[in-house]
Parts: C-alpha cells; sequence; structure tokens
C-alpha cells in the first residue's frame, strides 16, 4: 500500500483499502456520499472504471452522455460520470493528474487481435466480465469505461494512445452521487503505450465525507 494513499483522511473514514495486482480487476459496492480514491502507484497505468446504479444495473455509466452533458471530452476535477438515463453516477472531487480518457473504449479480446494479431491475451473487458460475472453482470451489458490516467490526445491526426502522464502517488478521488456498484480493470494492455508498457499495480481507497466523519 501506498504511504500516502489516505493522506489527509483520518483512519475513522476509511470505509476500505484495497490493491489490484498488475493484470487485475475488482467489483465492490459504493454508498452515496462515499468517495472512492485511486492510485497510481509507480506511474503510468490506466484504470478503467464501470460502475452501475446498485439498485437498477440498467442505469449505469454513460461515456456518450458523460461528454455530452460535460461539454467536453476531458474529464477532471468538478465534472459528473453521467449515466445512460442521464442520472449524476460520479462526481470528481480531486485529482492531482488532470489526463483521463473517455474515448477509447476498453482493449479486449477482439482488438487485441486485430490491431496485433494476438489471441487470449488479458485485456479489460475480460476482467470486467470476470469481476462483474459474480454481480449477475454479463459482459454484453458492460458499458464502456472512463480510463483513468489515460492518455487519448485528440490532434488534427486523430486520436492515438501515448504513455500517461501519471506519476507514483498520483490519485483521482471520485465521489458516488448514489449507491454503486463499482468495477475497475487494471489495465493489462503491454502492446502500446498506455501502460508504458509496463503493467503495475494500483491502489484503491474507498472513504467517508468529511460530513460523516464531523456529526459522527
Ligand atoms: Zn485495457
Amino acid at each position: 500500500m501506498t504511504e500516502d494513499l489516505a493522506a489527509g483522511i483520518t483512519p475513522d473514514r476509511v470505509a476500505f483499502t484495497k490493491r489490484i495486482e498488475a493484470r487485475g480487476h475488482t467489483a465492490f459496492v459504493m454508498y452515496a456520499g462515499q468517495v472512492c480514491r485511486i492510485v497510481d502507484v509507480e506511474g503510468k497505468q490506466v484504470a478503467d472504471l464501470v460502475c452501475f446504479d446498485l439498485h437498477d444495473h440498467t442505469d449505469k455509466l454513460s461515456v456518450n452522455n458523460t461528454m455530452l452533458l460535460n461539454g467536453t471530452h476531458l474529464a477532471t476535477t468538478g465534472q459528473h460520470l453521467y449515466s445512460t438515463k442521464a442520472s449524476v453516477l460520479m462526481t470528481i472531487e480531486r485529482d492531482t493528474c488532470g489526463v483521463h480518457d473517455l474515448l477509447a473504449g476498453s482493449c479486449s479480446e477482439g482488438t487485441n487481435r486485430l490491431r496485433y494479431g494476438v489471441r487470449g491475451t488479458p485485456n479489460c473487458r475480460s476482467n470486467f466480465e470476470a469481476a462483474l460475472a459474480p454481480h449477475g453482470i454479463p459482459l454484453a451489458e458492460v458499458p464502456y469505461s472512463l480510463n483513468v490516467f489515460m492518455n487519448v490526445p485528440v490532434t488534427e491526426q486523430g486520436l492515438s494512445i501515448q504513455e500517461p502522464t501519471s506519476k507514483p502517488g498520483d490519485y483521482i478521488d471520485l465521489r458516488a452521487d448514489r449507491d454503486l456498484l463499482v468495477a475497475v480493470s487494471n489495465c493489462p494492455q503491454e502492446r502500446n503505450p498506455c501502460n508504458g508498457f509496463r503493467p503495475t499495480a494500483l491502489d484503491l481507497l474507498v472513504y467517508e465525507p468529511d460530513s460523516v466523519a464531523e456529526t459522527a
């Protein structure tokens, strides 16, 4: 666990912490008001994230509505993550990196086969499938992701995947605006600069907001 993972957060406010090893995945429940901190432990590591209304899995992250309603394809502090039904699912409360992606989707068996001629490689879509199967959500119902720390600049030449700008210890804080089921894939991609060609661990910390601690 990174030493400064919980910087500024008193221990009584920590709901849980979790390390996602390189190429790994996880799914977890967050309640409205809780904040999820995703920490890039060594730097240059992408976290693909999807989320669902805990009580209505058909209302789930829509990167399209997120870009439409935020008015930008960039994601950073103050912006909301919107659902397929245009509900606010999450809000970005803090962001020490500032470079994330909503355009590039998630790596998959199919895209790895088409782009690199390889089969059976670890990929984010398969990670989501494994993480969400215990929650009764099949792969076909998993939306495309917010890609935390992914660097996909848009230029006149088009889209390209570049190495992340995230440094060791960079983090993003995502507040749950309703009860959520969240899944994170620690992106296993090694065949392009997405993760600096070296997948590494991520740390997660879910904590209670200030107001809860103050009134407790
Ligand atoms: Zn990936």
